[in-house]
């Protein structure tokens, strides 16, 4: 078996129209990794699952699921990938059961085979008790779990998640989570869109950042966590002692700014210590505001970048 479940190179999309949804882009998702792809609308997260899925043709690049390279045997790379869409796409008058069960007929899964698949499936998602009821019968976040049940049947080795807790209260997307990360402890690797940082932050092993079909910034999630949350504060003091203050404040990497010095705090630099060092040379600090913010921040600015 391959370590990475899935590498990209220089994937590209352009649709009929000529947007450009993915400009190049690589990435690589080690197995049994939760990968987090964030980004803002439009960023092209959709079209990059809907290629490794096989539901979008690329205009160029490469993909790699398990292995297998997707333009050698493409049914074969397929059989390996699990995807629960954006949309709600079940049969609302389908029983939960046999939704799950049905599914398993386009992988050449017999019936006896699938049967209790799905119903440890369902079990294990919390549907236990919903089995014989129709999906219209089931709350939104069921729905959802419904969908992740409806793409395990085959026991692919890599799930693509789009904005799998779009819509769902946050009870119950804690209670999602907890699953996918049973998932990815079995050997499964997750890769998931989402717009909630908080989703990211908490599962994620690695982080892709994409905009404009772009990657910005890519790799360990507490490394660009890391990157992301320095802070530049302001901090005022007397225009006479603005020089004064940068060289106080030489580990802070100091810059002249309008009513003070501007500095960059990370998380072994506090603004307590900058306010001590200039203290101990008889400066005072008038206030300090923020210059920039973390990935919340990083994220809205992207955001109205788009609009
Ligand atoms: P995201 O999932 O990050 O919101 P998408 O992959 O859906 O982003 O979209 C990326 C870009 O491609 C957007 O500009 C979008 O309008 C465009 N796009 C997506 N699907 C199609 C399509 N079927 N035809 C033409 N353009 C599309």
């Amino acid at each position: 078996m391959a370590d990475d479940a899935l590498i990209i190179e220089s994937l590209r999309k352009t649709y009929a129209g000529g947007t450009e949804a993915l400009k190049g882009i690589s990435l690589t998702v080690p197995r049994g990794d939760f990968f987090a792809l964030l980004g803002p609308n439009g960023a092209g997260k959709s079209t990059l699952i809907g290629i490794a899925t096989g539901l979008v043709t690329k205009s160029g690049g490469r993909l790699v699921v398990d292995g297998i390279d997707a333009d050698d045997a493409p049914e074969r790379a397929r059989r390996h990938v699990g995807v629960v869409p954006q949309g709600l796409n079940i049969d609302w008058f389908g029983k939960v059961l046999d939704t799950v069960v049905n599914q398993a007929g386009y992988y050449g899964i017999s019936r006896a085979q699938a049967l209790p698949r799905a119903k440890k499936l369902l079990t294990d998602l919390g549907l236990g008790d919903k089995m014989h009821v129709t999906a219209r019968e089931l709350s939104g976040g069921m729905q959802r779990r419904l969908m992740i049940a409806r793409a395990l049947i085959h026991e692919p080795t890599i799930l693509f998640l789009d904005e799998p807790t779009a819509g769902v209260d946050v009870e119950l997307r804690r209670g999602m989570w907890e699953y996918l990360r049973t998932l990815t402890k079995d050997g499964v690797t997750i890769l998931l869109t989402t717009h909630y940082l908080e989703e990211a932050e908490q599962l994620a092993g690695h982080v892709a950042i994409i905009n404009k079909g772009t990657i910005i910034e890519q790799g360990r999630m507490a490394e660009v966590l890391a990157k992301l949350s320095t802070e530049d504060l302001i901090l005022e003091v007397e225009a006479p002692a603005v020089g004064g203050a940068i060289a106080a404040l030489a580990g802070f990497r100091p810059l002249a700014a309008e009513g003070g010095v501007q500095i960059t705090l990370d998380g072994s630099r506090n603004v307590t210590d900058a306010v001590k060092a200039l203290d101990a040379k008889g400066i005072a600090v008038r206030t300090a505001r923020s210059k920039s913010g973390r990935l919340e921040e990083l994220f809205l600015r992207l955001t109205q970048d788009t609009k």
